[in-house]
């Protein structure tokens, strides 16, 4: 099976580009398909690419009838939760939308194995933490609504198509690869981590704390940091689950531990040695106040294994590729 490819829909973002690199690491021949509107292409380590959007249908159909597809693992969707709240159709649209589009091509050429990045946001406000799986999914904002939809489809095609998908919600993707050549990469950056490292490089004055009000021990939100290798060796789980005739699922993806903004800055003004100034500002709309994975399941399940569960080493590892590439570089 390995001889047929895995198409990497949103390859050229930041968790996708550090899933081509793991496939191509572990054998698999790869295809990206990604319209560059987040993604960046020199991410890119191997593998073949396409540009294009994942709602075009016709694309897709010269895609899949020229190219042996085994399995898609699907990345490309916007998710800013603020963004989200001001402009959900564009949300509704891309997210969900053009992931039907997929999805119908994929049923029409045969292909029953599908690997989606799906999110803790679909959970919205906890009512009890770790927050496990079976955990009430209640989304209180649209990004979290347009995953929570495609969930529900996917569980639909597989009882009507034999469509065999395996969702990982994830907590808080950081970090960036150990060989220090791929990381994150957005533009505009609005995640916490990279905007301290920023703050770390001198590339901006101050991070802002975006509420001190909240019901945690010290007022900020409390958020699980995954490592995003720690996310892909997740999905080559998942992949090889599939492959042998696994069949559909749902897991979380955290490290069932969660620190608070102040306490993510703390441990980046240790690893940087950088004093980072901090200044409080609003909440920003849409951000639950708590969100820690159980993430028993997969481990479980998968055998999964988290092996950067700690925040230093997510810091170091992002403080390392944020070093070697300085902000000019991600400029569109
Ligand atoms: N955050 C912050 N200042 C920033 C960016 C983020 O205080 O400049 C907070 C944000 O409110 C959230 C946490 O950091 O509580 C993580 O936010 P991020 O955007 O990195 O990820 P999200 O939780 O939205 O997926």
């Amino acid at each position: 099976m390995k001889k047929n490819k895995i198409l990497v829909v949103g390859g050229a973002g930041y968790i996708g580009s550090h899933m081509v690199k793991d496939l191509l690491d572990a054998g698999y021949p790869v295809m990206v398909l990604d319209d560059l509107s987040t993604g960046h292409r020199e991410l890119l380590t191997g593998g073949d690419f396409v540009e294009g959007n994942l709602g075009d249908s016709d694309l897709l159909d010269r895609l899949f009838s020229t190219h042996r597809i085994s399995t898609v693992m699907h990345f490309a969707a916007f998710s800013l939760v603020g963004e989200s709240m001001e402009n959900p159709l564009k949300y509704y649209h891309n997210n969900t939308a053009s992931t039907t589009t997929l999805l119908r091509a994929m049923i029409r050429h045969g292909i029953k194995r599908f690997i989606f990045s799906s999110t803790a946001s679909v959970y919205g406000e906890p009512v009890q933490v770790p927050i496990t799986e079976t955990h009430p999914c209640n989304p209180n904002n649209p990004y979290g609504a347009s995953k929570l939809a495609v969930e529900r489809m996917l569980q639909d095609c597989d009882a009507a198509y034999a469509l065999k998908t395996i969702s990982l919600r994830y907590f808080n993707a950081a970090g960036a690869d150990a060989s220090g050549t791929i990381g994150e990469l957005h533009t505009p950056e609005t995640h916490l981590i990279p905007l301290i490292l920023k703050v770390a490089s001198g590339e901006r004055e101050n991070i802002k704390v975006f509420g001190t009000d909240y019901p945690t021990p010290d007022g900020t939100c409390i958020r699980d940091y995954i490592h995003v290798s720690d996310l892909t060796r997740a999905h080559l789980l998942a992949l090889e689950n599939l492959l042998k005739g696994g069949e559909s699922a749902v897991y979380n993806l955290g490290n069932n531990r969660g620190y608070s903004v102040r306490d993510v800055i703390k441990m980046a003004r240790d690893v940087t040695g950088k004093p980072i100034p901090a200044i409080e500002a609003h909440r920003r709309p849409g951000d639950p106040a708590t969100l820690i994975a159980g993430s028993d399941k997969i481990k479980e399940s998968l055998g999964w294994k988290p092996r950067y569960e700690d925040l230093e080493t997510i810091i170091e590892t992002a403080w390392q590729w944020h070093q070697k590439n300085p902000t000019g570089r991600s400029a569109p």
